[in-house]
C-alpha cells in the first residue's frame, strides 16, 4: 500500500498525503468497505481476484485517469454523485455556488431555479435537496450528461428537478426564474491547465470557452434578461483571475448589486448580480 502510494506520487506528482488517500480509495472500492475498516485493518491481505481488481484500478490511475471516473462517483455538498467522462468532475470550490444560491432561496414557498450546464447535476440536485419546496430546472447541451444527471436524481430520490436538453437558454421558454446559477466552461482555450491532471480526461466542452475563457459567460449574461424575474439573481462560477471581467460584463448588461465572493482558497470564484427591470 505504501509502495503503491509512492508510485502514484512519482507518476502523478500528487504529494504524499493525496497519493496515500487515493491508494486507499481504490482499495476501499475493491473491498467494498468503509474507510474506517481499512484504517483498522491495514494489513488486510487481498485474495487473488481482489488483488487483480485493485491492480487494474491502480494501473488506470497511474495512467492519469481521474479517481472519480475510476470509482464512478464523487461526493459533492454531502451527496454522492455518479460521474462519467461525459461530465465534469464536481470540484469542492463549486460548493460555494450552491451555498450562495441557498442564501437566496426561502426554505418554504414557491421558488424557481435554473441551472445552466448541469453536467452530473451536482449543483441543481444539491440545491433541490436542500430546498425541497423549490422547482429546479437543469439544462445541458449534452444528452449523455443529462442521462447521468437524471440517474443521479433517481439515485438520490430527488423529485423537484427537471432536466432539459438546451444550449444555454435556447430550449427554454415561458415563465422567468427567481434565480439562475451556472458553472459554465471558463478556461481559456490555450490554457496549459487543460493538458494537466484530471482536466485531460474531462469533456473539453465543459471546460474551455474561447480565447479568454469568457465566451460562454458573455453569452449567458447577454441572454439572461428574458429569463429572470424582477430582482432575481444570476450567479456564475468563473476562473481565478476572471472576477473583474465578469463583474464588468454583468454591469455592461445592466445588472446591479454586482459582487464577487471568495472561495475557501481566498480566490474570487463566484460573481453575480440582479436585474431590476
Ligand atoms: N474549475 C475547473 C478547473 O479548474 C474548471 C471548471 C469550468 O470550466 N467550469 O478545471
Amino acid at each position: 500500500m505504501q509502495a503503491d502510494a509512492a508510485r502514484l506520487n512519482t507518476a502523478l506528482d500528487l504529494g504524499a498525503a493525496t497519493a496515500r488517500i487515493e491508494a486507499q480509495c481504490l482499495l476501499q472500492h475493491v473491498l467494498e468497505v468503509p474507510r474506517s475498516y481499512l484504517l483498522a485493518h491495514s494489513e488486510h491481505a487481498l485474495d487473488e481476484i481482489r488483488q487483480e481488481a485493485y491492480d487494474s484500478l491502480l494501473q488506470r490511475r497511474l495512467q492519469g485517469e481521474p479517481v472519480a471516473y475510476i470509482l464512478g462517483e464523487r461526493e459533492f455538498f454531502g451527496l454522492s454523485f455518479k460521474v462519467t467522462p461525459d461530465t465534469l468532475i464536481p470540484r469542492p470550490e463549486t460548493e460555494l455556488l450552491v451555498e450562495l444560491a441557498l442564501e437566496h432561496i426561502p426554505v418554504r414557498g414557491q421558488f424557481r431555479v435554473l441551472d445552466l450546464g448541469t453536467g452530473s447535476g451536482a449543483i441543481a440536485l444539491s440545491i433541490a435537496h436542500a430546498r425541497p419546496g423549490a422547482d429546479v430546472m437543469a439544462v445541458d447541451t449534452s444528452e449523455a450528461a443529462l442521462q447521468v444527471a437524471t440517474e443521479n436524481a433517481r439515485r438520490l430520490g430527488i423529485a423537484n428537478t427537471r432536466f432539459l436538453r438546451s444550449d444555454w437558454f435556447s430550449g427554454l421558454a415561458g415563465q422567468p426564474y427567481d434565480l439562475i446559477v451556472s458553472n459554465p466552461p471558463y478556461v481559456a482555450a490555450g490554457d496549459v491547465h487543460l493538458s494537466q491532471g484530471d482536466a485531460r480526461f474531462e469533456p473539453i466542452s465543459a471546460l474551455a470557452a474561447g480565447a479568454d475563457g469568457l465566451d460562454d459567460i458573455r453569452r449567458i449574461v447577454a441572454q439572461a434578461r428574458d429569463f429572470l424575474e424582477r430582482d432575481a439573481w444570476l450567479l456564475l462560477e468563473h476562473g481565478y483571475d476572471q472576477a473583474d471581467k465578469v463583474r464588468s460584463i454583468l454591469q455592461q448588461h445592466g445588472f446591479t448589486g454586482v459582487m464577487s465572493v471568495k472561495d475557501m482558497a481566498g480566490i474570487e470564484r463566484v460573481s453575480g448580480g440582479k436585474l431590476q427591470n
